[in-house]
């Protein structure tokens, strides 16, 4: 193995540390709501790990559960409450949600101030315009290790492979505004190892295991992978063929342990960042 190993970990536990000591200097506690409306097993692990976190770094987290049979006008009174309780400063509806409930106008439901998710389309405008104040966490975690690992992003070749409104194309915006030259690639690209070949910056967000073979990658690529698949042996893999990618890369994000840790920490980062706007 030649590249260097970008610990996700450890950078997820020094921004919650930060975020601590910026709680802890407050004259108030910032207040997280997350939402989870069902008994989905990963989300049900997500918010438990969410509400711990935020709690360890001075943030009054709570969950609302709610009935898998919540229909859509209960889910939009909840979201109407918690944008109007002041002790609220992030609101974060966890995702999927039942069918029965159209996830886009919940979405749209809050308070775009209180929208640590980052996914509010006045939220998703800042960032493609260049304002962002409240970034999505997990793309928002991908910049981080970047900055981590000392990748000059200015003029560099960067290519986002995946383009969800929830990883991809906020990765893309954020490399773009960080002056980085960003091809976005997707199930519909013609070549995908060759585009791959031509990138300085690899950011991998497709939901296909081990997609991404060490013969794609550049020599001394930094290689930001943000998949988590799980297979058949109950193995977490990225996307990305880690063994592979990692003799050829100059740098990597390990899965687990890469990506993974920083939404968390980003996402309390995100809860502070709206309670000092809001409340001064
Ligand atoms: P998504 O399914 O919404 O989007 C996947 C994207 O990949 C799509 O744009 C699609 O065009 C593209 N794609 C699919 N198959 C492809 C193929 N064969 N070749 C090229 N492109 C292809 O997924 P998402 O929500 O963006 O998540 C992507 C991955 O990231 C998943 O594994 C997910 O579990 C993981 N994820 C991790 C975190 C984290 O905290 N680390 C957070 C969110 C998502």
């Amino acid at each position: 193995m030649t590249a260097k190993i970008i610990d996700g970990k450890q950078v997820a536990a020094r921004l919650r540390e930060s975020v601590a000591a910026r709680t802890a200097l407050l004259p108030f506690k910032p207040g997280l709501a997350v939402v989870l409306v069902g008994e989905d097993p990963a989300s049900t692990v997500y918010v438990r790990n969410k509400d711990r976190a935020a709690n360890a770094a001075g943030i009054a987290a709570s969950t609302l559960r709610l009935p898998m049979e919540t229909t859509q006008a209960e889910l939009l009174a909840t979201i109407a409450r918690l944008n109007a309780d002041n002790d609220v400063d992030g609101i974060l509806v966890q995702l999927p949600l039942p069918p029965q409930i159209d996830a886009r106008a919940v979405i749209e439901a809050i308070d775009p101030a209180k929208d640590v998710d980052g996914f509010h389309p006045v939220n998703v405008g800042r960032l493609h315009d260049g304002r962002a104040t409240l970034v999505p966490c997990t793309p928002l975690g991908v910049m981080k290790l970047l900055a981590e690992a000392g990748v000059s992003l200015r003029g560099t070749r960067a290519l986002v492979l995946g383009r969800s409104s929830i990883v991809g194309k906020p990765a893309a915006a954020l490399l773009t505004a960080a002056d980085a030259t960003v091809t976005i690639a997707h199930s519909r690209t013609r070549d995908l190892a060759a585009e791959c070949r031509r990138a300085e910056v690899l950011v991998a967000a497709v939901g296909r295991a081990e997609l991404v073979r060490g013969d794609w990658i550049a020599t001394d690529a930094v290689v930001i992978d943000v998949g988590i698949n799980r297979l058949p042996d109950g193995r977490l893999v990225g996307d990305v063929a880690f063994d592979e990618a990692a003799t050829v890369a100059g740098a990597i994000t390990p899965v687990p342990g890469g990506v993974g840790p920083m939404t968390i920490a980003c996402l309390l980062e995100n809860t502070v960042t709206a309670a000092v706007a809001r409340r001064g």
